[in-house]
């Protein structure tokens, strides 16, 4: 049709928060003055409460990689030996850095779709008692696989090893109780469940973690957290020039995910995404993750004969909305479908509806309505029936 309003449906980035877009323009702030500490100061409070944490935050200005550098740089050595947890291309991600950073790195390694189960992790620790970090990745957003961070975490815990988790879809879709489990990093990206744009990394930092920092050596100067975190202390801001208007655009989502609270956030997603398995069901198309399942993003595999390119390419001619393709060498076999951040299950009936008329088109057989039924039943029960709480 002739209207077609641009929808972005992707894992990252996500759908935007108005209010949070109408405050960034309201920018005009400069980052030497008590107005912007104040701003920024508010927000690092607002994080530690959002992810319930008592441990240190930053921000910085880079995407969510950035983040995972910084926290590799400031707590390692070159040839400190790690273990990476590796089922897809964000875990290939680790060893990449790792590899940049002459770290040795154990992988353990998940086929894409599968996870990489606890139990290897704590063998591992077992086998490799000079371990320095555990890396992994809470939801893996290139498979739509979720890894049992608790379980890891109470394995890397009884060890002096560090436990670096790659939170980024992670954050707002599953529980992580950084204090209580022993998550020393806890890295997020703002263009995830944060609902505003690409722009900030967040990394949380655990006492564990700042002794480990004491001898680190890596060389390191943008993403110096030490050094950051003199700066706040002293009440000056940022060592740098922070995205300032990221971080008040930042704040007007956070006081949102805060009215809310975490764990509704996060059964919001947990929804959708059952929602999305069970249209997907209903219109005889598999999982491509089935053994773990995550919330951030529902990975599909195409109809048999389909490229999964068609559908995301039919997306976009028809509806203008940007679904993602398989990265790698899952391009052309999946699909995914996010529904992390600011997304509602209207948003889904008519994604759902689309994602048939589109199958429809290319030979797929679908009974129209199917998948669109499926999702109105996990809304009916979740939020209509007598039982639903109100
Ligand atoms: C989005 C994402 C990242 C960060 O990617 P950037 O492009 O640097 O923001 C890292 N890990 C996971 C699991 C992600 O989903």
């Amino acid at each position: 049709m002739h209207i077609k309003k641009q929808r972005l449906l992707t894992p990252g980035p996500t759908p935007l928060y108005p209010p949070a877009l109408h405050a960034m323009m309201a920018s005009d702030v400069h980052h030497r003055t008590q107005d912007f500490v104040k701003i920024q100061n508010q927000a690092l409070a607002s994080l530690k409460e959002v992810l319930g944490t008592s441990n240190d935050v930053f921000i910085l200005v880079s995407s969510g990689s950035g983040g995972l550098e910084a926290s590799a740089s400031n707590f390692l050595s070159m040839g400190d030996k790690v273990i990476i947890c590796c089922a897809g291309k964000f875990g290939e991600r680790w060893v990449e850095i790792a590899k940049a950073y002459s770290l040795n790195a154990v992988v353990l390694k998940a086929e894409y779709g599968d996870v990489v189960t606890p139990d290897r992790v704590e063998a591992a620790l077992a086998e490799n008692p000079d371990v320095k970090a555990v890396m992994v990745q809470a939801s893996e957003t290139s498979t739509g696989a979720m890894h049992d961070v608790e379980a890891m975490a109470a394995a890397v815990k009884k060890t002096d090893a560090l436990f670096i988790v790659d939170a980024i879809t992670g954050i707002g879709t599953m529980p992580l109780d950084i204090d209580g489990w022993g998550i020393d990093i806890c890295v997020g990206g703002s263009q995830k469940s944060f609902m505003i744009p690409p722009g900030l990394a967040f990394v949380t930092v655990s006492a564990k973690a700042w002794k480990a920092n004491e001898t680190a050596t890596i060389p390191r100067f943008y993403f110096d957290l030490k050094k950051e975190k003199k700066m706040i202390d002293k009440g000056e801001g940022s060592s740098w020039t922070p995205n300032t208007s990221h971080i008040i655009a930042l704040n007007a989502a956070l006081d949102y995910i805060k009215q809310l609270g975490m764990p509704k956030l996060i059964e919001n997603a947990q929804l959708l995404a059952k929602a999305t398995r069970e249209a997907a069901k209903a219109l005889g198309l598999e999982l491509f993750a089935p053994t773990a399942p995550g919330n951030s993003v529902t990975a599909i595999k195409a109809p048999a004969g389909m490229d999964s390119g068609v559908i995301v390419k039919g997306f976009r001619t028809h509806f203008g909305a940007i679904i993602a393709n398989g990265q790698g060498t899952m391009k052309g076999q999946i699909f995914r479908m996010a529904h992390l951040g600011y997304f509602d299950f209207a948003d889904m009936f008519a994604v759902i509806a689309a994602l048939e008329l589109i199958l429809q088109a290319n030979g797929h057989k679908v009974e129209l309505g199917s998948g669109v039924a499926a999702v109105q039943r996990v809304y009916a029960e979740a939020a209509m029936s007598p039982a639903a709480k109100a």
